[in-house]
Protein backbone atom coordinates (compact mmCIF):
# COMPACT_ATOMS: atom_id res chain seq x y z
CA UNK A 1 0.00 0.00 0.00
CA UNK A 2 1.05 3.57 -0.82
CA UNK A 3 1.84 5.35 2.26
CA UNK A 4 2.73 8.44 0.25
CA UNK A 5 0.88 11.48 0.90
CA UNK A 6 -1.05 12.64 -2.17
CA UNK A 7 -0.33 16.38 -3.59
CA UNK A 8 -3.78 18.33 -5.82
CA UNK A 9 -1.83 19.62 -8.73
CA UNK A 10 -2.87 21.16 -12.40
CA UNK A 11 -1.33 19.27 -15.34
CA UNK A 12 -1.38 20.52 -18.99
CA UNK A 13 -0.91 17.80 -21.10
CA UNK A 14 1.02 19.68 -24.10
CA UNK A 15 -2.47 19.02 -26.40
CA UNK A 16 -5.39 20.30 -24.84
CA UNK A 17 -5.49 23.88 -23.36
CA UNK A 18 -7.10 23.34 -20.35
CA UNK A 19 -5.53 21.91 -17.11
CA UNK A 20 -6.82 18.72 -15.44
CA UNK A 21 -7.02 18.43 -11.91
CA UNK A 22 -4.59 15.52 -10.91
CA UNK A 23 -3.31 13.77 -7.51
CA UNK A 24 0.14 13.23 -7.14
CA UNK A 25 2.50 11.05 -5.10
CA UNK A 26 6.09 9.84 -4.65
CA UNK A 27 6.16 6.33 -6.09
CA UNK A 28 9.68 5.21 -5.73
CA UNK A 29 12.09 7.09 -8.20
CA UNK A 30 8.97 8.19 -10.31
CA UNK A 31 6.01 10.48 -10.05
CA UNK A 32 2.71 9.07 -10.20
CA UNK A 33 -0.28 11.08 -11.52
CA UNK A 34 -3.73 9.98 -11.20
CA UNK A 35 -6.96 11.13 -11.42
CA UNK A 36 -10.69 9.87 -9.69
CA UNK A 37 -11.20 8.71 -13.59
CA UNK A 38 -8.94 6.01 -13.02
CA UNK A 39 -6.66 7.29 -15.03
CA UNK A 40 -3.14 7.05 -14.18
CA UNK A 41 0.62 8.15 -15.47
CA UNK A 42 3.99 7.69 -14.17
CA UNK A 43 6.85 9.77 -14.99
CA UNK A 44 10.40 9.03 -14.22
CA UNK A 45 11.83 11.87 -12.06
CA UNK A 46 14.89 11.59 -15.04
CA UNK A 47 12.50 12.99 -17.00
CA UNK A 48 11.35 15.92 -14.92
CA UNK A 49 12.80 19.39 -14.61
CA UNK A 50 11.94 22.27 -12.53
CA UNK A 51 10.83 25.60 -14.79
CA UNK A 52 11.15 29.08 -13.70
CA UNK A 53 8.00 30.34 -12.03
CA UNK A 54 6.55 32.72 -9.19
CA UNK A 55 7.17 31.91 -5.69
CA UNK A 56 3.28 30.14 -4.99
CA UNK A 57 3.97 27.01 -7.08
CA UNK A 58 6.87 24.88 -8.14
CA UNK A 59 6.17 23.85 -11.76
CA UNK A 60 7.95 20.63 -13.82
CA UNK A 61 8.09 20.27 -17.38
CA UNK A 62 9.17 16.83 -18.97
CA UNK A 63 12.47 16.84 -21.32
CA UNK A 64 10.48 14.72 -23.69
CA UNK A 65 7.34 16.13 -24.26
CA UNK A 66 6.76 19.97 -25.45
CA UNK A 67 4.65 21.88 -23.44
CA UNK A 68 4.15 19.53 -21.04
CA UNK A 69 3.49 21.22 -17.57
CA UNK A 70 2.94 19.92 -13.91
CA UNK A 71 2.08 22.77 -11.32
CA UNK A 72 2.09 21.76 -8.08
CA UNK A 73 2.25 23.68 -4.53
CA UNK A 74 5.38 25.17 -3.65
CA UNK A 75 5.32 23.06 -0.17
CA UNK A 76 5.66 20.23 -2.64
CA UNK A 77 8.80 20.71 -3.02
CA UNK A 78 9.66 19.55 0.11
CA UNK A 79 7.94 16.21 0.08
CA UNK A 80 9.64 16.34 -3.55
CA UNK A 81 12.81 17.43 -3.40
CA UNK A 82 15.29 14.68 -3.22
CA UNK A 83 13.19 12.94 -6.32
CA UNK A 84 13.47 16.31 -8.31
CA UNK A 85 17.47 17.05 -6.93
CA UNK A 86 18.26 20.66 -6.03
CA UNK A 87 17.31 23.63 -7.80
CA UNK A 88 19.84 25.90 -9.07
CA UNK A 89 20.20 28.99 -6.74
CA UNK A 90 18.20 31.59 -9.09
CA UNK A 91 17.96 30.38 -12.38
CA UNK A 92 18.96 31.08 -15.96
CA UNK A 93 16.72 33.98 -16.68
CA UNK A 94 17.83 35.55 -13.14
CA UNK A 95 21.37 35.08 -13.84
CA UNK A 96 20.94 36.49 -17.71
CA UNK A 97 19.31 39.92 -16.49
CA UNK A 98 20.33 40.32 -13.06
CA UNK A 99 18.81 39.35 -9.93
CA UNK A 100 17.07 43.10 -9.37
CA UNK A 101 15.07 43.49 -12.57
CA UNK A 102 14.69 39.62 -12.25
CA UNK A 103 12.71 40.52 -8.88
CA UNK A 104 11.10 43.76 -10.13
CA UNK A 105 9.45 40.93 -13.19
CA UNK A 106 8.97 38.65 -10.99
CA UNK A 107 6.89 40.82 -8.59
CA UNK A 108 5.08 42.12 -12.32
CA UNK A 109 4.38 38.28 -12.68
CA UNK A 110 2.84 37.13 -9.54
CA UNK A 111 0.77 40.12 -9.28
CA UNK A 112 -0.44 39.54 -12.73
CA UNK A 113 -0.72 35.68 -11.94
CA UNK A 114 -2.67 36.79 -8.96
CA UNK A 115 -4.76 39.42 -10.42
CA UNK A 116 -6.02 37.21 -13.09
CA UNK A 117 -6.23 34.29 -10.49
CA UNK A 118 -4.97 31.26 -13.60
CA UNK A 119 -1.98 30.42 -14.22
CA UNK A 120 -3.35 28.61 -17.69
CA UNK A 121 -1.72 30.37 -20.54
CA UNK A 122 -5.12 31.45 -22.41
CA UNK A 123 -5.86 33.09 -19.36
CA UNK A 124 -2.56 34.83 -19.32
CA UNK A 125 -2.09 35.49 -22.34
CA UNK A 126 -4.72 38.56 -23.49
CA UNK A 127 -2.73 40.11 -20.71
CA UNK A 128 0.79 40.13 -22.22
CA UNK A 129 1.03 43.76 -23.75
CA UNK A 130 1.42 43.26 -27.48
CA UNK A 131 4.11 45.62 -27.28
CA UNK A 132 6.30 43.44 -25.19
CA UNK A 133 6.02 40.75 -28.37
CA UNK A 134 7.43 43.36 -30.86
CA UNK A 135 10.71 43.10 -30.31
CA UNK A 136 10.45 39.02 -30.58
CA UNK A 137 8.71 38.93 -33.86
CA UNK A 138 10.84 42.19 -35.38
CA UNK A 139 14.05 40.13 -34.65
CA UNK A 140 12.93 36.69 -36.36
CA UNK A 141 11.53 39.15 -39.52
CA UNK A 142 15.11 40.52 -39.33
CA UNK A 143 16.79 37.32 -39.06
CA UNK A 144 15.10 36.20 -42.63
CA UNK A 145 17.55 39.43 -44.10
CA UNK A 146 18.21 38.77 -47.59
CA UNK A 147 15.05 36.28 -48.14
CA UNK A 148 12.73 39.28 -47.29
CA UNK A 149 10.52 40.08 -50.29
CA UNK A 150 10.76 43.59 -50.37
CA UNK A 151 9.19 44.85 -53.49
CA UNK A 152 6.79 47.86 -52.78
CA UNK A 153 3.83 47.24 -54.77
CA UNK A 154 3.63 43.76 -54.38
CA UNK A 155 4.35 44.62 -50.03
CA UNK A 156 0.95 47.17 -50.39
CA UNK A 157 -1.22 44.30 -52.39
CA UNK A 158 -0.40 42.08 -49.26
CA UNK A 159 -1.17 44.87 -46.85
CA UNK A 160 -4.19 45.12 -48.90
CA UNK A 161 -5.02 41.41 -48.71
CA UNK A 162 -4.78 41.84 -44.68
CA UNK A 163 -7.15 44.69 -44.12
CA UNK A 164 -9.45 43.22 -47.18
CA UNK A 165 -10.02 39.97 -44.60
CA UNK A 166 -9.82 42.36 -41.35
CA UNK A 167 -10.22 45.89 -41.91
CA UNK A 168 -7.97 48.03 -40.00
CA UNK A 169 -6.15 45.21 -38.95
CA UNK A 170 -3.34 46.71 -40.87
CA UNK A 171 -2.73 49.66 -38.99
CA UNK A 172 -2.83 51.31 -35.60
CA UNK A 173 -0.88 50.69 -32.45
CA UNK A 174 -1.65 46.81 -32.72
CA UNK A 175 -1.22 46.87 -36.57
CA UNK A 176 -0.21 43.40 -37.92
CA UNK A 177 2.57 43.36 -40.55
CA UNK A 178 2.74 41.19 -43.03
CA UNK A 179 6.23 40.18 -44.69
CA UNK A 180 6.52 37.62 -47.74
CA UNK A 181 9.54 35.73 -47.53
CA UNK A 182 11.51 34.16 -50.67
CA UNK A 183 11.52 30.25 -48.96
CA UNK A 184 10.27 27.80 -50.92
CA UNK A 185 8.03 25.80 -48.78
CA UNK A 186 4.91 26.23 -48.63
CA UNK A 187 3.84 28.10 -44.97
CA UNK A 188 2.40 30.90 -43.58
CA UNK A 189 2.68 31.73 -40.07
CA UNK A 190 2.04 34.39 -37.03
CA UNK A 191 4.67 35.50 -35.02
CA UNK A 192 4.57 37.43 -31.37
CA UNK A 193 4.10 40.92 -31.57
CA UNK A 194 1.59 40.59 -34.39
CA UNK A 195 4.01 39.66 -36.89
CA UNK A 196 2.93 37.47 -40.23
CA UNK A 197 4.91 35.73 -42.43
CA UNK A 198 4.39 33.98 -45.95
CA UNK A 199 6.53 32.16 -47.65
CA UNK A 200 6.82 32.93 -51.85
CA UNK A 201 4.78 29.32 -53.07
CA UNK A 202 2.30 30.55 -50.55
CA UNK A 203 1.81 33.09 -52.83
CA UNK A 204 2.56 31.98 -55.94
CA UNK A 205 1.39 28.43 -55.94
CA UNK A 206 -1.93 29.88 -54.84
CA UNK A 207 -4.30 32.67 -56.18
CA UNK A 208 -5.52 35.94 -53.60
CA UNK A 209 -8.84 34.33 -52.67
CA UNK A 210 -7.06 31.17 -50.96
CA UNK A 211 -4.25 33.33 -49.57
CA UNK A 212 -7.07 35.45 -47.78
CA UNK A 213 -8.28 32.06 -46.41
CA UNK A 214 -4.80 31.38 -44.83
CA UNK A 215 -4.28 35.08 -44.03
CA UNK A 216 -7.39 35.30 -42.08
CA UNK A 217 -6.57 32.61 -40.28
CA UNK A 218 -3.17 33.32 -39.14
CA UNK A 219 -4.82 36.76 -38.34
CA UNK A 220 -7.07 35.22 -36.19
CA UNK A 221 -4.49 33.64 -34.16
CA UNK A 222 -2.64 36.93 -33.93
CA UNK A 223 -6.22 38.85 -32.89
CA UNK A 224 -7.07 36.00 -30.53
CA UNK A 225 -3.58 35.91 -28.89
CA UNK A 226 -2.98 32.45 -29.27
CA UNK A 227 0.68 33.08 -30.25
CA UNK A 228 1.50 34.23 -26.85
CA UNK A 229 -0.61 31.30 -25.59
CA UNK A 230 1.02 28.93 -27.03
CA UNK A 231 4.77 30.33 -25.93
CA UNK A 232 3.73 30.62 -22.52
CA UNK A 233 2.65 26.31 -22.97
CA UNK A 234 5.48 25.78 -24.73
CA UNK A 235 8.13 27.88 -23.44
CA UNK A 236 7.01 28.88 -19.57
CA UNK A 237 6.71 32.02 -18.42
CA UNK A 238 9.92 32.13 -17.77
CA UNK A 239 11.08 31.79 -20.99
CA UNK A 240 8.56 34.39 -22.61
CA UNK A 241 10.43 36.74 -19.88
CA UNK A 242 13.79 35.78 -21.21
CA UNK A 243 12.39 36.37 -24.63
CA UNK A 244 11.45 39.77 -24.08
CA UNK A 245 14.23 40.92 -22.56
CA UNK A 246 16.25 40.03 -25.84
CA UNK A 247 17.36 36.81 -25.81
CA UNK A 248 15.65 35.59 -29.24
CA UNK A 249 18.42 33.75 -31.21
CA UNK A 250 18.13 30.55 -29.35
CA UNK A 251 14.26 30.33 -29.80
CA UNK A 252 13.60 31.35 -33.29
CA UNK A 253 13.49 28.25 -34.91
CA UNK A 254 10.91 27.20 -31.48
CA UNK A 255 8.92 30.17 -31.90
CA UNK A 256 8.32 29.70 -36.31
CA UNK A 257 6.82 25.88 -35.41
CA UNK A 258 5.05 26.43 -32.69
CA UNK A 259 1.73 24.55 -32.27
CA UNK A 260 -1.48 25.21 -31.43
CA UNK A 261 -3.73 23.79 -29.15
CA UNK A 262 -6.94 21.94 -31.33
CA UNK A 263 -9.35 24.37 -30.17
CA UNK A 264 -7.45 26.98 -31.49
CA UNK A 265 -6.91 25.75 -34.62
CA UNK A 266 -10.32 25.04 -35.22
CA UNK A 267 -11.36 28.53 -33.75
CA UNK A 268 -9.06 30.23 -36.13
CA UNK A 269 -11.21 28.58 -38.82
CA UNK A 270 -14.34 29.52 -37.49
CA UNK A 271 -13.00 33.33 -37.46
CA UNK A 272 -10.91 32.59 -41.00
CA UNK A 273 -14.57 31.83 -41.96
CA UNK A 274 -16.67 34.50 -40.66
CA UNK A 275 -13.96 37.02 -41.99
CA UNK A 276 -14.31 35.68 -45.35
CA UNK A 277 -17.87 35.96 -45.30
CA UNK A 278 -17.78 39.50 -43.98
CA UNK A 279 -15.45 40.54 -46.81
CA UNK A 280 -17.39 38.46 -49.53
CA UNK A 281 -14.70 36.60 -50.62
CA UNK A 282 -15.65 32.71 -51.62
CA UNK A 283 -14.34 30.15 -48.82
CA UNK A 284 -14.20 27.34 -52.03
CA UNK A 285 -10.77 28.56 -53.11
CA UNK A 286 -9.37 27.92 -49.29
CA UNK A 287 -11.30 24.43 -49.30
CA UNK A 288 -9.11 23.56 -52.53
CA UNK A 289 -5.90 24.71 -51.37
CA UNK A 290 -6.52 23.23 -48.01
CA UNK A 291 -7.74 19.63 -50.40
CA UNK A 292 -4.95 19.85 -52.39
CA UNK A 293 -2.16 20.51 -49.59
CA UNK A 294 -3.65 17.78 -47.76
CA UNK A 295 -2.19 15.33 -50.86
CA UNK A 296 0.59 16.78 -51.79
CA UNK A 297 4.02 15.21 -51.27
CA UNK A 298 5.14 15.69 -48.08
CA UNK A 299 8.64 17.50 -48.82
CA UNK A 300 6.20 20.09 -50.58
CA UNK A 301 4.12 21.16 -47.17
CA UNK A 302 5.73 19.75 -44.11
CA UNK A 303 6.33 22.68 -42.25
CA UNK A 304 2.90 23.81 -42.99
CA UNK A 305 1.23 20.73 -42.02
CA UNK A 306 3.43 20.46 -38.87
CA UNK A 307 1.90 23.42 -37.48
CA UNK A 308 -1.77 23.34 -39.00
CA UNK A 309 -2.97 19.99 -39.85
CA UNK A 310 -4.74 19.67 -42.92
CA UNK A 311 -7.42 17.37 -42.58
CA UNK A 312 -10.47 16.60 -45.05
CA UNK A 313 -12.70 17.86 -42.18
CA UNK A 314 -10.93 21.67 -42.54
CA UNK A 315 -11.36 21.64 -45.98
CA UNK A 316 -15.42 20.59 -45.50
CA UNK A 317 -15.63 22.96 -43.45
CA UNK A 318 -14.74 25.91 -45.47
CA UNK A 319 -16.49 23.96 -48.18
CA UNK A 320 -19.95 23.99 -46.22
CA UNK A 321 -19.77 28.11 -45.22
CA UNK A 322 -20.06 28.16 -49.26
CA UNK A 323 -23.14 29.95 -50.24
CA UNK A 324 -24.59 30.00 -53.46
CA UNK A 325 -26.94 33.31 -53.39
CA UNK A 326 -23.74 35.64 -52.03
CA UNK A 327 -22.66 37.98 -54.56
CA UNK A 328 -18.57 37.07 -53.97
CA UNK A 329 -15.80 39.64 -55.33
CA UNK A 330 -12.09 38.74 -55.90
CA UNK A 331 -9.68 39.25 -52.36
CA UNK A 332 -7.75 41.75 -54.99
CA UNK A 333 -8.23 43.69 -58.14
CA UNK A 334 -6.27 42.31 -61.33
CA UNK A 335 -3.40 44.94 -60.55
CA UNK A 336 -2.65 43.88 -56.76
CA UNK A 337 -2.88 40.36 -57.92
CA UNK A 338 -0.15 40.89 -60.25
CA UNK A 339 1.81 43.20 -57.84
CA UNK A 340 1.48 40.59 -54.84
CA UNK A 341 2.77 37.50 -57.52
CA UNK A 342 5.95 40.00 -58.21
CA UNK A 343 6.69 40.72 -54.65
CA UNK A 344 9.78 38.00 -54.34
CA UNK A 345 10.68 39.04 -57.98
CA UNK A 346 14.19 41.39 -57.96
CA UNK A 347 14.20 44.59 -59.88
CA UNK A 348 17.34 45.05 -61.20
ZN1 LIG B 1 -3.37 27.69 -37.27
Amino acid sequence: MRSEPLIDAKLYDGITAHPQEVKVSRFGDALLLSQESGWSDRVNAALLQRLDGGRSSLRLGRTDVAGWRLILPETAADELGTLLGHQERYGRWIDRIGLVPALVVSALVTASVVGVGYLAPHCLAPHVPMSWERNVGGAIVGDFGKLRCRDAAGQRALEALVDRVSPGAAGGPNAIKVAALDVPVFNAAALPGGYIVVFKPAITETDPDALAGVLAHEVAHVQRRHVTEALIRELGIGALIRLFAGNVGANAEQIVSLSYTRANEAQADSDAIDMLKRAHISPQPTAQLFRRLSKEAPEFSAEFLNSHPLSSERAAKFATSFDPHARYQPALSRDQADALFDICRKKR
